[in-house]
């Protein structure tokens, strides 16, 4: 393509309003334009970075027998409320009326409308498995739309959805959408981790999340330095023995402790660590109050709590309510003479405290030398605390460690949640009228481009990798009017489109130090300059990543380029 004939709006200022760097890069480097909040186009570079993500997607759903098809982004209100969606999704979903007063929404995700679009069609278990996806643009009216194409109103998504007769198809299709999503952000060129999202009721392996790690994540990941282990914090499993000490038991003591509330304050004013504190939170498990106990260097995680309680709703009793159980102000509570039929669950780093320190349940006075068992009885001793760096890898193999994560792809096993109240049914080998068991599997194909572009930059511009970068090659003539540098550049231009490079060639009469800042901003993996030594057939070729270059002939170029690109798509 010659850049005169294209349209990059290169900025050379940083644009005031964008947050992050992969949002001020694209609008500098002339790849995209803000519409409105959250609403964005694609100028020509921009939306050839989307074609090559959308061509790796695409390829790798092809090879697990994903098929692709288009579906509406106008979709009749009807369907969504056949699944309770239309009350129930909030004002995410963007709702639009005809000119018959019939409501519509804009497509947030799928699941209605392909569930409904199959349920007329198949109807036997011969038929199944079938993985339908597409890639098109979403629209979810996002509280906070920010940080350019990460967050946006109108994304483009590539949405997958399996119908299965059986529970064990499902598994196998699942298995290889991970396989497939592992591959695609490899081929990206992403540091990603797929991390288990929900453990809940369900199990822990019913949903992953593919995460790019980056500060500007949004989620905390918890993952192993020496393993594949990533979870989401909330999510993370703690799996480790406590070593208790074999100090002789102490006989407990009141000691006062005025305005000392917070274990902080109370381990520094007893000159304990807080690890030999006791902290007591009073939750509101479905209406019923139950004590929780933790370690003081520990923080109660309420989906854990939530889980093994096995209840609908938790949430940590008001000051109000506290105060009236427990006869007693929070910052001095403990788990010693509770009153009479009250639930205590205790995280199982509870167990090992010797001799410990507790509130007295009385104003500004504490408990030492607390024991388990014999000062206070515990219902059920439970994983219950948040995961921290440090903590062993609950597989086993090394440590923990934080990241920050962006969530770039979804995988998630429905099972019969949209085909159930859809009546989207099919019959099995013995005659019977089963609902599918589903799957559905997403990956942001916009965001995607963001995080790439996140990770892929320094302080001049982009440094795309191979797999997206818009195109292969920038050719640069310095000067437009030396008769030599544009015959061979026009010359190399034609070598190297026919064997079947993208090039950009800069055939525009700018400035040289224009053209370079451009294509520094730019970032195409490989920049040909054409300069003064055209006339004896040589040109520069610079490696935009690692800033090298060389001094190569026309032929040389070509024996070159081969290799690079067919190392950096590797
Ligand atoms: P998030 O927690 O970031 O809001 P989500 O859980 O709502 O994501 P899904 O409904 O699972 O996301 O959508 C599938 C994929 O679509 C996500 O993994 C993400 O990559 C992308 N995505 C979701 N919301 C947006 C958005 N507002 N802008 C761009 N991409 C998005
Ligand atoms: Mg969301």
């Amino acid at each position: 393509m010659k850049q005169s004939q294209t349209f990059i709006p290169t900025l050379r200022e940083t644009p005031a309003d964008a947050d992050v760097k992969s949002h001020q890069m694209l609008l500098r480097s002339g790849f995209i334009r803000q519409n409105t909040s959250g609403i964005y186009s694609f100028l020509p570079l921009g939306k050839r970075v989307l074609q090559k993500v959308e061509q790796i997607v695409r390829e790798e759903m092809d090879a697990i027998n994903s098929v692709e098809v288009l579906m509406p982004a106008m979709q009749q209100a009807e369907l969504w409320q056949e699944t309770g969606r239309w009350y129930s999704y909030g004002p995410e979903l963007m709702r639009i009326k005809d000119r018959h007063n019939r409501e519509f929404a804009l497509g947030a995700t799928h699941e209605e409308v392909i569930t409904s679009l199959l349920r007329d069609e198949i109807k036997s278990y011969k038929k199944l498995p079938l993985t339908l996806y597409q890639i098109q643009s979403k629209f979810r009216d996002e509280k906070r739309p920010r940080f350019g194409l990460l967050r946006g109103r109108e994304f483009l998504m590539k949405d997958a959805y399996s119908f299965h007769a059986t529970r064990e198809s499902l598994d196998q299709t699942y298995e290889d959408m991970v396989q497939a999503y592992s591959r695609i952000f490899t081929r990206l060129g992403l540091n990603f981790r797929a991390v288990i999202a929900d453990s809940g009721a369900i199990g822990g392996k019913d949903t992953h999340e593919f995460m790019v790690l980056s500060e500007i994540g949004e989620d905390t990941i918890a993952y192993s330095d020496s393993s594949d282990f990533a979870a989401n914090i909330e999510m993370a499993e703690v799996n480790m023995k406590y070593d208790v000490s074999t100090e002789e038991l102490l006989e407990m003591e009141k000691v006062n402790t005025p305005d000392q509330k917070t274990i902080e304050q109370v381990s520094t004013f007893l000159n304990v660590s807080p690890q030999q504190c006791i902290k007591t939170l009073v939750f509101k498990a479905d209406e019923e109050f139950v004590i929780v106990l933790a370690r003081g260097d520990h923080e109660i995680n309420d989906i854990k709590v939530k889980n093994a309680l096995q209840v609908k709703t938790i949430e940590l009793a008001s000051e109000e309510e506290t105060k009236q159980l427990m006869q007693c102000e929070v910052g001095s509570l403990g788990p010693v003479k509770l009153p009479v039929g009250i639930k205590v669950l205790a995280d199982h780093a509870v167990a090992s405290i010797r001799n410990g320190v507790c509130g007295a349940n009385e104003a500004s006075v504490h408990l030492t030398n607390v024991n388990p068992e014999r000062d206070f009885a515990v219902d059920q001793y439970e994983d219950l605390r948040f995961i921290m760096e440090g903590d062993p890898s609950p597989d086993g193999k090394g440590t923990i460690v934080f990241a920050k994560g962006i969530e770039v792809g979804h995988v998630f096993k429905l099972g019969t949640t949209y085909s159930e109240p859809m009546n989207g049914t099919f019959l099995d080998d013995n005659g019977r009228s089963q609902p599918y068991i589903m799957g559905c599997y997403g990956i942001g194909v916009s965001r995607v481009m963001a995080a790439v572009a996140e990770q892929y930059q320094d302080e001049k511009g982009f440094t795309w990798p191979g797999a997206v970068s818009p195109y292969d090659v920038h050719l640069v003539p310095v000067n437009t009017k030396e008769e030599t540098q544009v015959a061979l550049a026009d010359d190399l231009y034609k070598l190297l489109k026919s064997y079947r490079y993208d090039v950009l060639y800069d055939d525009r009469a700018e400035r040289a130090g224009v053209k370079f800042a451009d294509a520094d901003l730019i970032g195409l993996p490989i920049r040909i300059t054409v300069g003064k030594k055209a006339s004896e057939g040589i040109v520069e070729v610079k490696i935009r990543h690692s800033g090298e270059s060389f001094e190569w002939s026309r032929e040389e170029v070509l024996d070159h380029l081969q290799t690079f690109f067919h190392t950096f798509n590797q």
